[in-house]
């Protein structure tokens, strides 16, 4: 068995990333199996450098390690080329030139918007058979779309239970820039690096159906999927700044000790009493994933 963390560098890790990360190390080393860490440091402007080794310093602060190397997605680019260019022979992704304005104007009608952004409407959809000759007939750097024929990919969410998984519209796997989508680079990745599991925050939701789909195209092995809810503010918002610091580091500077905000969070999540310090691993003996409440998680300003 396989777990992962993947954390984005883009920010420092505040208590909704604790908690995620948490339960995901719990899910797998529970049941005996390795966790593994990814840096996914490719999400261009909003990766901050300096973020990477803060990551790290969080984590092991936590107490949530890894085992074996820590890959580094800037470092792998190679290899979602190469999967976007096999899917692209294999007539299952293709070149569009499409801005993000023209998408959405495609879409203005509010039932072809989907939860996340506008649904495509196809148009690039069997124009050009490469990105050269895309460039070479309008003068323009093409992104890659995969070709979505299907209209659900059900699954079974082993937190969540049956999901339908809906999915609309040919999504993006390389950008404009040649850099891999998340889609792309996430699925290349767990399936790389041999994971069974992937535990992430609800928000990701809507993203399993096109993953698999993904799996299915590249002849790869699907992991299980378990969807948590995210942690919310008392407003029932996504946890953010307006709703006090909640960075790792804020509360370490403030003397904030580890085993305070692994209590914290895993009171949040049912496994101990409110005001319990302990470490990860006092938590692995019974843990059980059906314990944690369904409802997003009310984190409050730290205690
Ligand atoms: N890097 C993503 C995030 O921090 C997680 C991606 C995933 O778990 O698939 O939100």
């Amino acid at each position: 068995m396989v777990g992962r963390l993947a954390p984005s560098p883009t920010g420092v890790l505040h208590l909704g990333n604790a908690r995620t990360f948490l339960l995901a190390w719990l899910s797998v080393r529970a049941r005996g199996g390795v966790v593994r860490l990814r840096i996914e440091d490719i999400d261009g402007p909003r990766v901050r450098p300096e973020a990477t080794a803060q990551t790290l310093e969080d984590l092991a602060w936590l107490g949530l390690d890894w085992q074996g190397e820590v890959w580094i997605q800037s470092q792998r680019l190679a290899e979602y080329r190469a999967a976007a260019g096999r899917l692209v022979a294999a007539g299952l992704a293709y070149p569009c030139v499409c801005s993000r304005k023209e998408v959405e104007e495609a879409a203005s009608a509010p039932h072809e918007s989907g939860a996340d952004g506008p649904v495509y409407p196809g148009t690039c959809r069997g124009r050009w058979r490469s990105v050269a000759e895309a460039r070479a007939a309008t003068g323009k750097d093409a992104a890659l779309r995969f070709v979505v024929t299907a209209d659900a990919v059900p699954f079974v969410d082993r937190f969540l239970g049956p999901q339908a998984g809906a999915i609309r519209g040919d999504f993006v796997i390389a950008k404009r820039d040649g850099g891999p989508a998340y889609q792309l680079a996430v699925v290349v990745d767990d399936a790389a690096m041999g994971v069974t599991e992937v535990l992430r925050a609800d928000d990701l939701l809507p993203s399993t159906p096109r993953q698999l789909l993904l799996y299915r195209a590249l002849g790869l092995t699907a992991p299980e999927f378990a969807h948590t809810p995210l942690v919310v503010g008392a407003d029932g918002l996504r946890l953010a700044k307006r709703h006090g610091d909640t960075a790792l580091r804020s509360l370490r500077a403030q003397g904030v000790r580890a085993e305070r905000v692994v209590g914290h969070v895993a009171a949040l999540s049912g496994l101990v009493p409110a005001g319990t310090s302990c470490r990860p691993q006092d938590l692995l003996a019974g843990f059980d994933l059906r314990r944690v409440p369904r409802a997003p998680a009310v984190g409050v300003p730290f205690p």
